[in-house]
């Protein structure tokens, strides 16, 4: 068994408010369709704040 996993990409999640990308997550592209937004707590803005998909570099 390869380890091969090519659907699953790791995304990190950037906040809307202030643009950091407090969050990396894995995401499985065969059953997630478009871009996730989640609402999550922003240490920077100190509340939960939308965050959405971005690049990881
Ligand atoms: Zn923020």
């Amino acid at each position: 068994m390869a380890g091969k996993n090519k659907s699953v990409e790791l995304i990190a999640l950037q906040c809307s408010e202030c643009k950091r990308k407090n969050y990396t997550t894995k995401k499985n592209r065969k059953n997630t369709q478009g871009k996730l937004e989640l609402k999550k707590y922003c240490k920077f803005d100190r509340k939960h704040t939308l965050h959405k998909e971005a690049k990881v570099k």
